[in-house]
């Protein structure tokens, strides 16, 4: 069926079986359908590296290689809690891994892909964070420390995270406009299409006079959805969780 799908912010992790199972379901169903499925960003809640071999990530590797390995064109992009999927993983489970942004012609309209979290320029401690790890040299060396240690610094870090995110003001989480604005204007009035805030809903911009919509995924911490996309254009699924109740 010529169908693409979009889904973000799983933040897959053995303590949710019920939303793991969702996913699953999600990979077997609507997704083998589909032409194209694009991950965009964390879709596991944490990535020490390609070498942890825990049967969790073997399991979710697992299931995106069934799909992949059907024909479906798997694309996956980095989030701010797995941006250290690498090759090996992306070979692995037959995921295309995409530059964050993408501009792609999605039946017929210019759409932009994104995590997200660049957007979200007023927390300037997060961006100045995401710029030291996003350093090539820095990856190069965390990836050479043992993996019990790496494990160790980013249970560290979520520690830290949760902790500074109860002091930052419901705005400093979400997207600048004025970020999203430039980045609209950069790219030509594209539709915009973006996870991270966990804030799902479709926005309008105008810019330079010109009406963008931004597409806002939502996360899968109690329910599950997907982005569907056809030639008709695009419309949010949600998916059967059990035991899952809206929040
Ligand atoms: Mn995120």
């Amino acid at each position: 069926m010529n169908t693409t799908l979009f889904v973000s912010d799983l933040h897959l992790c053995p303590t949710r079986p019920a939303i793991n199972q969702a996913f699953f379901d999600f990979l077997r169903g609507p997704a083998a359908q589909a032409q194209a499925v694009y991950i965009l960003g964390d879709l596991f809640e944490s990535w020490a590296g390609d070498d942890d071999d825990d049967p969790f990530n073997g399991s979710i590797l697992q299931a995106l290689r069934s799909l992949s390995s059907t024909g479906v064109t798997l694309y996956l992009m980095h989030g701010n809690r797995d941006f250290l999927i690498g090759q090996r993983f992306s070979a692995d489970s037959g995921a295309t891994l995409l530059p964050d942004p993408t501009l792609l012609d999605l039946y017929g309209t210019p759409t932009l892909l994104m995590h997200g979290d660049t957007l979200c320029t007023d927390d300037i401690g997060y961006q100045e964070f995401r710029k030291k790890v996003r350093d090539p040299r820095y990856q190069q060396q965390f990836l050479a420390q043992p993996l019990v240690n790496r494990k160790q610094i980013i249970a560290g870090l979520q520690t830290e995270n949760v902790e500074k995110k109860q002091l930052k003001s419901d705005a400093i989480m979400d997207v600048t406009p004025a970020t999203v604005e430039a980045v609209l204007r950069e790219y030509r009035y594209p539709r915009l299409i973006h996870g991270h805030t966990h804030r799902p809903a479709v926005h309008k911009h105008i810019v330079d006079g010109r009406v963008c919509e931004r597409w806002v995924l939502a996360d899968w911490y109690t329910t599950g959805s997907y982005l569907a996309s056809d030639a008709t254009g695009l419309k949010n699924v949600e998916l059967p969780v059990a035991g899952g109740t809206r929040v």
